[in-house]
């Protein structure tokens, strides 16, 4: 296999994913390579589920190998929401400033900062053959936003161990380490 369908429109993930896969001799394409086409409705109970329907449309669309992702954020003082409704959630603010004021609030008033970043990826080979790979990276919401690079959770978000927020690290610091990383390696490892 030397192509691979990433089904993704998100700038921010093709960049970091088609660095990740810069060391394997597979060519990434995106959607970005194709015409525009209507995405299929994420209307999965989980990432899985999520992952699977826009996989299995871009294999059935193109007709070559495809994965895609579906990510989120898990935080505690939010009873482990948004997660599947990570995206969802920060629209219903007037901007993601206000979104971090609310998290950051409910997380000093709770008293608990926990939060987890989770990926699926699944990757459709042909229509009856799909394989999951998953990442997962614990850390902890910031006291306030901070940093400039990434997108919508980054800035709030300092994986443990860590001081920088995923907004402060550059690509390749956050490629290291990051949820989509973990599951992409093993995505790679399978390949
Ligand atoms: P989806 O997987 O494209 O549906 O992404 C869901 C949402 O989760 C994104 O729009 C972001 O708000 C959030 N998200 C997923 N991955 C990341 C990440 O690496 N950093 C920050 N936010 C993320």
């Amino acid at each position: 296999m030397n192509t691979l369908l990433f089904f993704s429109n998100n700038q921010n993930k093709i960049k970091e994913i088609k660095s990740i896969f810069r060391s394997i001799k597979i060519n990434i394409l995106s959607l970005n390579d194709f015409p525009i086409i209507k995405e299929p409705k994420e209307t999965g109970k989980n990432f899985v589920e999520n992952a699977k329907i826009k996989s299995l449309f871009g294999y059935k669309n193109f007709k070559i190998p495809c994965f895609a992702d579906d990510s989120g954020i898990c935080i505690s003082a939010l009873n482990n929401r948004p997660g599947i409704n990570s995206k969802r959630f920060l629209e219903k603010f007037k901007n993601n400033k206000e979104a971090f004021k609310y998290i950051i609030n409910k997380t000093n008033i709770i008293k608990n900062n926990n939060a987890v970043f989770k990926t699926s990826i699944c990757l459709t080979l042909n229509l009856n053959h799909h394989v999951v790979f998953e990442g997962k990276l614990f850390g902890k919401i910031s006291d306030t936003p901070r940093g400039k690079n990434g997108f919508g959770y980054d800035p709030i978000f300092i994986p443990t161990n860590c001081k920088k927020t995923f907004a402060e690290m550059n690509n390749n610091q956050k490629n290291i380490m990051s949820h989509r990383a973990i599951a992409i390696n093993k995505l790679i490892s399978f390949l």
